[in-house]
């Protein structure tokens, strides 16, 4: 069998810091600090080369909602490979595993949503809605109808067009973005820049910005409002409750399509298939990726609302867009694979009724800390806010380093979180057990002292 010719891990190391450029990496910081060469991964553990094994509270990056070692995957990964490795989806042709797989995400995104574009990465759905969109309003004679309205610290991918409709700063100081047509309002961050607002308050405070922002532009300018149901990269922001219900009112009444991007939430992670489901909103877009295959393989898409994809079919015309990987049906039969698993195991059940709940439960502990200013979760998805002084709600001066120093600490200690600044982020696997979790609180709190002890 030909396969990966083995390497000391210092060699892979020094081989990969020589030849690969890493995503959102320093490569001078990244070559002094050493790479670490993570070999194999079963349940909710990953192993480095030397041999460490580390529990993964993140997923990998959000994605590996099924955990990691699942054979069924690899099995039909496998026999698809072998059947029909490729074919394209352009030229009046598709195959079996991308239509079970678009009949299969539709059969539970509810009643109006009942199409699927696909492509290989979130961002290449964002890119591919924003054209859609504005295809949508030119083919209903407003093609004026094109502005974009995002929000600051929301993560939409790295594509010119994902990092435009993302807010992230740092993003769009470099290469000239955001590009022109795409704006941004306020997020429903209440903790870090509510003031002295009630949640509540705050929440309808930051809806009625698009409000605001709609009526400026004008509202036959205006294409689509996107957003992420919670934001994930800019920190796990779960909105106050007041928040959603404005936004959806606002779209309505300017007729705005609403697109949310469901990389993160989509397939289970709040506990309902979809966040839409959760919130009770009704988008026209919905943007999924990471868990629809569990990450295993590189797919993703765009559900479109019947109100749009009624008048693409019937009207537009051919849409000038796709990608040559677009419903790959290797990628597809993983795809299929893992939501067969997420079914038959009851997973989406599973974060809903019982592990999601205990973990609310579990990580909610932490808020007596004194290093924690308030701890969110939804489902699956947690964030713990880390906080200078807890009566004052007054926040480090270098946010960034303290969420870094508590995720490196747990990581040390073998746990595996995210920081996004000064908010340390949680998103297992759908199949941790209450054990599990109790490690990965347990050792946020060990590390929280160690470093509270230092502080002080
Ligand atoms: C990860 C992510 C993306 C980008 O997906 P890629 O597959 O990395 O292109 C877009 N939106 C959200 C909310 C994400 O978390």
């Amino acid at each position: 069998m030909l396969d990966v010719t083995p390497m000391p891990a210092a060699i892979v190391a020094a081989t990969d810091l020589a030849h690969h450029l890493h995503p959102f990496a320093d490569m001078k910081e990244l070559a002094a600090g050493g790479i670490r060469v993570m070999t194999r991964g079963e349940g909710v553990y990953v192993h480095d080369a030397e041999g460490k094994r580390y529990l993964d509270a993140f997923a990998g990056l959000w994605c590996v909602n099924v955990g990691y070692g699942r054979r069924e995957i690899a099995d039909a990964v496998f026999a698809q490979m072998n059947e029909l490795p490729y074919y394209n989806t352009f030229f009046a042709t598709t195959t079996t595993p991308t239509a079970q797989l678009a009949a299969k995400i539709c059969s539970h995104a509810g009643p109006d949503i009942n199409r699927v574009f696909f492509t290989c990465s979130g961002s290449e759905a964002n890119d591919t809605w924003l054209r859609m969109a504005r295809v949508y309003w030119a083919t209903r004679g407003r093609p004026e109808r094109k502005i974009v309205i995002s929000r600051h610290n929301a993560y939409h991918g790295s594509t010119v067009a994902g990092a435009s409709l993302g807010g992230m700063k740092h993003m769009h100081e470099q290469g000239d973005l955001p590009i022109p047509g795409i704006v941004h309002i306020g997020q429903p961050y209440w903790y870090g820049e509510g003031g002295d607002l009630d949640p509540a308050a705050f929440g309808l405070l930051r809806a009625r910005e698009l409000e605001d922002k709609i009526l400026e532009l004008g509202p036959d300018r205006v294409a689509a409002f996107v957003a992420e149901p919670i934001q994930g990269v800019g920190g796990v922001i779960v909105p106050p409750e007041t928040y959603w219900p404005e936004i959806q009112r606002i779209c309505r009444k300017y007729d705005v399509l609403l697109a949310l991007d469901e990389v993160i939430t989509g397939f289970g992670r709040l506990g309902s298939w979809f966040g839409y489901q959760h919130f009770g909103l009704e988008p026209d877009f919905c943007v999924v990726a990471k868990g629809l295959s569990s990450g295993y393989l590189p797919i993703a898409g765009v559900l479109v609302s019947d109100r749009v994809a009624d008048v693409l079919v019937a009207e537009t015309g051919a849409f000038h867009h796709g990608f040559t990987y677009s419903g790959h049906p290797v990628a597809a039969a993983a795809a299929l694979a893992n939501l067969k698993i997420i079914e038959d195991e009851r997973l989406v059940e599973r974060v809903h009724d019982d592990i999601g709940p205990y973990f609310a439960a579990a990580l909610g502990s932490l808020g007596d800390h004194i290093m924690v200013g308030e701890v969110a979760t939804t489902g699956l998805l947690g964030a713990v806010q880390l906080v200078l002084d807890k009566e004052k709600r007054q926040r480090f001066s270098r946010p960034a380093d303290i969420g870094m120093i508590i995720r490196n600490f747990c990581f040390m200690r073998g746990v595996i979180v995210r920081a996004a600044a000064d908010r340390i982020l949680i998103s297992p696997a759908f199949t941790i057990s209450r054990s599990e979790i109790d490690v990965v609180v347990a050792t946020l709190r060990e590390v929280m002292d160690y470093v509270a002890a230092e502080l002080s």
